[in-house]
């Protein structure tokens, strides 16, 4: 496992993937570590509730890029792995299923997930919110 990369990006959703392509894009060499609690590589989220779910898009056509674009470009993907702890004394970061990685600099890309409605009626039929649950996952890894 990578040891250390000079910019390690937690959140490898559209903010982080799109921030580790703008580096190459910008002629960045350095080393470049992806790090992302989901265990696909970066997707986008609007035509996941839309043609996704329709049945219009298959989930290779709404990655960000294709899964070979990451190692072209040597950038580190470390899919399904959460950031616990932040040390910003000896940047690393800290896993939950343990390990750290060394950063020279830390993009924090964590996006934010809904709050559900807590008053009155908020479980009345026709009231959704749409999260990225651990059945989407599965039913992505099962095609
Ligand atoms: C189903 C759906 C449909 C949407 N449709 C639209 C739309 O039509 N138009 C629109 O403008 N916006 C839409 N959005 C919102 C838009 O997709 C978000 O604004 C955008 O994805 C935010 O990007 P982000 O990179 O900041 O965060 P995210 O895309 O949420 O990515 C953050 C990533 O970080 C990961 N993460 C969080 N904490 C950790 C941690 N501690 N360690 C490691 N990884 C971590 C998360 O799992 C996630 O993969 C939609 C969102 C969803 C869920």
């Amino acid at each position: 496992m990578t040891e250390r990369a000079d910019v390690v990006i937690v959140g490898a959703g559209h903010g982080g993937g799109q921030t580790a392509i703008a580096l190459r894009q910008a002629k960045f060499a350095g080393t470049i570590a992806l790090v992302g609690d989901e265990p696909e590589l970066p997707y986008e989220r609007p035509p996941l509730s839309k043609d996704y779910l329709a049945g219009d898009k298959s989930f290779e056509r709404i990655m960000i890029r294709p899964a070979a674009f990451w190692s072209e470009r040597e950038i580190t993907m470390l899919t399904g792995r959460r950031v616990v702890m932040v040390d910003p004394t000896d940047k690393t970061v800290a896993f939950a299923d343990g390990g750290s990685l060394g950063y020279g600099t830390l993009v924090w890309a964590t996006g934010g997930s809904p709050r559900k409605l807590t008053c009155a009626g908020n479980d009345l039929a026709g009231v959704h919110s749409v999260d990225i649950s651990a059945d989407w996952h599965r039913s992505v890894s099962a095609k």
